[in-house]
């Protein structure tokens, strides 16, 4: 008997378990038997060949038309090469041929009107669809008789690779089946029957090996039930780990920075403001850390209830350190927090308010005596906020007494990030995560299911909606001219402009696409063709990532001023970038980019109160799937509307590895939008059993199962850094 975490040698020997680890990532006998197949053919009904895929490994099961074989001469060698073509039928008297070199024994088995699975790559070979090479497995006997074990049952698929093929997976998955000890289930009793989910050795069984479809739905269902339950129950001790630690309270003060700040405000805050201020207020005043993920639309107003919860942080002695991803945004919120806090701000300073505090700037490229003196104000508490990027988590950066720490757009904050900071104060400083990113709520409940989460839905009063519209050249050539005489309108007017495309160009490796599309519009390229065309006599300027860091704050900086009426650029400004004088947008190519990415791209305008506009140029055809994106981006403002139709298209593979560091390979069964009640499920009994048994005590199978899931987050993080 071998466990689910034993090598994949023990089971199915070491050459096999060798191809199974290089080709599939496959290491454990776990690994294996959570190795799904991805569907079932019927044994017996033959593949119907219209469904292939060229450049797909495909299983298809057929009948043996007509074999032949020969010798060609081959140049140079002696030996000549052996050639069999095998024609194969299915079931709609299509025909397919197999090419099969130097095995020239395949002509004694595959007779006509012998069936068998066979396993190979789909080519397309002087126009035909074709198997080159492929593996292959007799069902029948000499007279043609289905052999006995196979008849009635569902054959399973898998994903496989060119030199594993599904049959090989399926022989090692029955050898692992037969060994393994299972060792328990991690799902309690009471709850499977709650929930009416099969046994742990029944669901593996029965996706690998079903009777039949039904069994394949009460399988896959149970198995997702692990998958979501497992990851719960690691949220949920994770935030009663967090609850049980020692931080500091940090109360209001009355007669504070606060209260001065807000006394000052020039508008009122709006009521979800008001709401969620109350309820950070509230938390930071405990003495258990926040752990807080606040989440608006572009332009909803989160960075004043950040300021607002820095303050009370301030006003209670501590200091507050924010978090931005990129220079820019350091740059840029250190600007907008220092003007909102205006002489509240200038601490020491003539014109300094009596309660004032001071903002530094730590980052990592800024100058030495620029970062000494920042350093020094964040240790001796000189600085009440601290703005940087991540070089703020460093070894060299001390606080006097770090009490929060807002991070803002930044999705990879994990639990590592989290440890860091922890060193970083004397008590474990309360933890805001501040996003733009409409996050649908089961993503939420599980990248950030530690998190408790607070939403702005409205917007300030007075805030336009930004219009947009597509302009598209397949159709219309004519409209792009149309598109900067907007732009020329609006500067025209006194507003601002931003092109984005989607590369910076120059020196940059062409990045060609698969597909054999041009490269993408360069920031470049536009630029140039801009300033000597439709944009010509009007302030034209570039930023990107490639620019020396004072040169983009340069360059932002005179933006912000006024002083550049469009600004040509890359995705950089895409968070953050706050300018309320720039009403219009055009986006170059705008397929190139993703759903969201657009929609963070169209908030960076229509931050001011005159109406805005965005404009989506795109190549792409009517009824083409980029297209589709481009309409929905259009025809909603509704974030997190268009958070669902980015999923939807994407693999929840690929949206957690861009959103945090781990759960990526945990995910099998699961999907995060489909399965939303289930995960809230797993969510409730997840906590009600945590809330009883902290360490699993009780659970000895959920517990492995709980250690073998941080341990793959552990590795997939390693891979990573
Ligand atoms: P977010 O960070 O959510 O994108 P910000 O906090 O940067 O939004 O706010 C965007 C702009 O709206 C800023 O210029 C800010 O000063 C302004 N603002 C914030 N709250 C209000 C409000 N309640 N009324 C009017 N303007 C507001
Ligand atoms: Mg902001």
């Amino acid at each position: 008997m071998v466990e689910l975490g034993a090598r994949l040698s023990a089971a199915v020997g070491g050459p096999t378990a060798k191809v199974l680890g290089e080709h599939l990532g496959l290491q454990t006998v776990g690994d294996l038997l959570r190795h799904y197949p991805r569907r079932y053919v019927e044994r017996g009904a033959l593949t119907p060949f219209a469904e292939l895929v060229v450049g797909e490994h495909a299983t298809v099961f057929a009948e043996v038309q007509r074999t032949s074989g020969r010798k060609i001469p081959k140049p140079n060698t002696r030996k000549p090469l052996h050639k069999t073509d095998v024609v194969i039928r299915d079931a709609d008297g299509a025909t397919m041929t197999l090419v099969i070199f130097n095995r020239p024994w395949v002509e004694r088995e595959l007779k006509a009107g012998r069936r068998a699975y066979f396993s190979g790559k789909v080519e397309l070979f002087r126009g035909k669809v074709q198997l080159a090479n492929p593996e292959y497995q007799l069902v029948d006997d000499e007279e043609g008789v289905l052999q006995e074990e196979f008849a009635g049952t569902l054959v399973p698929i898998y994903p496989a690779a060119a030199k594993v093929t599904s049959f090989k997976i399926a022989r090692s998955v029955e050898m692992a089946l037969a060994m393994v000890d299972l060792g328990g289930d991690p799902l309690p009793d009471p709850l499977r029957t709650r929930h009416g989910l099969i046994g742990l050795e029944d669901a593996l069984r029965g996706i690998h090996r079903p009777p039949d479809l039904a069994q394949v739905v009460r399988a896959k269902k149970r198995l997702a039930w692990d998958e979501a339950f497992v990851m719960q129950v690691v949220l949920a001790q994770r935030r009663a780990a967090t609850r049980a630690l020692a931080g500091t309270p940090r109360e209001a003060r009355p007669g504070g920075l606060l209260e001065a700040f807000d006394a000052a405000l020039p508008f009122s805050l709006t009521g979800g403001q008001v709401e969620v201020g109350a309820v950070l207020a509230g938390e930071l005043a405990q003495p258990a850390p926040m752990y807080r993920l606040l989440q608006g639309e572009v332009g909803s107003g989160k960075t004043v209830v950040a300021l607002r919860a820095m303050l009370q942080v301030v006003d209670s002695g501590g200091q507050a350190a924010l978090l931005a991803p990129t220079e820019v945004l350091a740059q840029q919120h250190l600007r907008s927090l220092q003007a909102m806090l205006g002489p509240l701000g200038q601490a020491g300073r003539l014109g300094g308010a009596e309660v004032a505090t001071r903002v530094a700037l730590l980052t990592g490229s800024q100058g030495a005596p620029a970062r000494r003196t920042a350093l020094e104000q964040a240790a001796s508490g000189e600085a009440g906020i601290v703005v940087g990027t991540h070089a703020l988590l460093s070894e060299g950066v001390r606080f006097a007494d770090l009490g929060l720490v807002v991070v803002d757009e930044q999705h990879r904050f994990g639990v590592e990030q989290r440890d860091a900071l922890r060193a970083k104060g004397r008590t474990p400083p309360h933890v805001l995560v501040m996003t733009a990113t409409p996050i649908p709520r089961t993503i939420a409940m599980t990248v950030y299911g530690d998190l408790e989460v607070s939403t702005l839905t409205e917007l300030p009063q007075g805030r336009p909606v930004v219009q947009s519209a597509v302009v598209p050249l397949a159709e219309q050539p004519a409209w792009l001219g149309t598109a900067w005489t907007r732009v020329r309108e609006h500067v025209a007017a006194g507003r601002q402009a931003f092109v984005v495309c989607p590369r910076i160009g120059g020196d940059e490796p062409e990045e060609r696409a698969t597909d054999g599309r041009r490269p993408a519009i360069a920031v470049l390229d536009a630029h140039l063709m801009l300033v000597h065309g439709p944009l010509n006599g009007l302030r034209v300027e570039l930023l990107h990532g490639r620019l020396a860091p004072d040169d983009k704050e340069a360059v932002m900086q005179r933006f912000t001023r006024g002083e550049i009426d469009v600004l040509v650029a890359t995705t950089v400004i895409e968070v953050g970038v706050d300018i309320p004088n720039a009403t219009v947008m055009v986006v170059l190519d705008a397929e190139r980019f993703g759903v969201s990415q657009l929609h963070q791209l169209r908030g960076r305008v229509g931050r001011g109160s005159e109406p805005a506009l965005c404009l989506l140029v795109t190549e792409a055809e009517t009824g083409s799937p980029s297209r589709g994106r481009l309409d929905a981006v259009a025809s909603t403002s509704d974030g997190f509307e268009l958070s669902r139709v980015d999923l939807e298209q994407r693999r929840e593979g690929d949206v957690l590895g861009s959103v945090q560091s781990g759960s990526r390979s945990s995910l099998r069964m699961l999907r995060l939008l489909r399965d939303e009640a289930l995960i809230r499920e797993a969510r409730t009994e997840a906590v009600a059993l945590v809330e009883q048994d902290l360490l699993l005590a009780g659970q000895p199978a959920l517990r492995q199962a709980v250690l073998d899931l941080l341990d793959e987050e552990q590795a997939d993080f390693l891979d990573k850094a």
